[in-house]
């Protein structure tokens, strides 16, 4: 992509009422732009993140077995006077009535909706278990709308939906998530700890919530340090095996957020030294309840006996516009953000120092050329900006590698690379340059 193609309306001044690192970068970037209380265009940058962000989630649910599919975004209120929430959800929900004055909404989240369409298509507990899920836009109308992205009041979510015959099966379903989950944020570099969390009325210790930690979370959490460190599963984890060692592995130190810590319990198990309260993001939920809908709603399977036997459903979120901002949080330096590979909106930027000069021109035309021919993303910086600028741009759009081309390296037959990770720079001889960071790219794609 050419830059002077692109859309990339960078703000120069910080905005007053953006709090965050994220918030203010994804708006001094060019990457959303805010058109409401908690409502974001995504701009081409943004958008090209959002769906990075989006594509490694997709991945790691259809590894661990998951179906996707899509539910729409507006809802008929009698589906959830079904379940009894039309009335319990209160305020967050946005109602709406239709021309004909029917009651409708903008799903917050869809546990009625997919409750109703596994009710019309399973009938026997031999289609079970199932694993539905889908990306789509929620809207909750939150009191404090805030931070940007992070808390929002239209977001984008991924919502896993699963069914199953008894609370045995469920825990497989549910551990499935737990592992897809772990996998789906450490390849975007993250490190998540599963935390215990509510679990409301019907108890048991099946819900976690995937905390980033992070300064400036919302979320007050007590864990064991020695979590943060702990290998993933990578992607030849059987997902048909038996999955419970691996989660007892992560639950076997103490993981808590603020509504589920019992302080004195959490002293008594965690020695001094590794003991940590921070502060966090909850980039995902897991949570299993039961016949909580499935009761209602009357969705049943015919049992082994033959009697009608009410599911065990469990739901999973992943904030996926939320993880732009995480990410952000977790990668970021005074000039700009560092994004990780696998989400960068580019891979490569590709700074043409002196627009006009021939060589410049035709090196970078050459480069441009090979590493998109090679699969590499490359914005190509070709405006008549000054240098100066033209570094502090690509430093705050946070592009991973910056391939930096001048009149004067090439009289030596050399460009640039900069590291944006960690500022590093060296000098490639232009022939060697498209390989050497095509190279680069790859390595750090790679799915382990
Ligand atoms: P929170 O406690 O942050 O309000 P929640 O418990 O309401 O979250 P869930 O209903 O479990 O969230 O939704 C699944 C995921 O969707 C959350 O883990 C979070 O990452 C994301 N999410 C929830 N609310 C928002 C929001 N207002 N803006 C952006 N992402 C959100
Ligand atoms: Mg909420």
């Amino acid at each position: 992509m050419r830059l002077s193609r692109f859309y990339l309306p960078l703000l120069k001044e910080t905005p007053a009422d953006a709090q965050i690192a994220s918030h203010r970068l994804m708006l001094r970037a060019g990457m959303i732009r805010q058109e409401g209380a908690g409502i974001y265009a995504w701009l081409p940058l943004g958008f090209r993140v959002l769906k990075k962000i989006e594509q490694i989630v997709r991945e790691e649910q259809n590894r661990a077995g998951a179906v996707e599919m899509l539910m729409p975004t507006i809802q008929q209120a009698d589906l959830w006077r079904e379940s009894g929430r039309y009335d319990a959800y209160g305020k967050e929900m946005l109602r709406i009535a239709d021309r004909g004055a029917r009651d409708m909404l903008f799903g917050p989240t869809n546990e009625e909706m997919i409750t109703e369409i596994f009710r019309a298509g399973v009938r026997s507990y031999k289609d079970l278990p199932k694993l539905l899920y889908h990306i789509q836009w929620k809207f909750r109308d939150e009191i404090r709308p805030r931070f940007g992205v992070m808390r929002g009041r239209e977001f984008l979510m991924k919502d896993t939906y699963s069914f199953d015959i008894d609370e045995e099966a469920a825990r497989r379903s549910y551990n499935k998530m737990f592992v897809a989950y772990l996998r789906t944020f450490a390849r975007m570099g993250l490190k998540s700890i599963p935390m215990r969390a509510e679990t409301g009325p019907i108890g048991g210790d099946l819900s976690h919530e995937f905390i980033v930690l992070a300064e400036t979370g919302e979320s007050e959490v007590f864990c064991d340090r020695r979590l943060i460190d702990m290998p993933v599963p990578d992607a030849g984890v059987d997902f048909d095996g038996n999955l419970q060692p691996i989660v007892d592995r992560f639950t076997a130190y103490y993981a808590a957020t603020d509504e589920m810590c019992d302080k004195t319990a959490f002293k008594k198990s965690v020695a001094d030294k590794d003991r940590i309260t921070a502060r966090g993001i909850e980039v995902g939920h897991i949570f299993f309840f039961g016949a909580k809908y499935s009761r209602p709603m009357n969705a049943v399977v015919a049992g082994p006996e033959g009697k009608d036997i009410h599911v065990q459903m469990g739901s999973y979120g992943v904030g996926v516009s939320r993880l732009a901002g995480a990410l952000i949080e977790a990668f970021h330096d005074d000039d700009g953000c560092k994004w990780p590979v696998p989400v960068a909106p580019f891979h490569v930027g590709l700074v043409n120092l002196k627009v006009g000069d021939d060589a410049a021109d035709g090196a970078c035309a050459k480069l441009y050329a090979d590493l998109a021919g090679a699969g590499v993303e490359v914005l190509y910086d070709d405006t008549a900006a000054r240098p100066g600028e033209k570094f502090a741009r690509m430093d705050l759009i946070g592009l991973p590698f910056q391939l930096i081309v001048g009149p004067r390296g090439l009289e030596n037959g050399v460009v640039e690379l900069k590291i944006r990770a960690d500022g590093s720079r060296k000098e490639l001889p232009l022939e060697a340059a498209a390989t050497a960071v095509q190279g680069d790219v790859e390595s750090a794609l790679m799915i382990v």
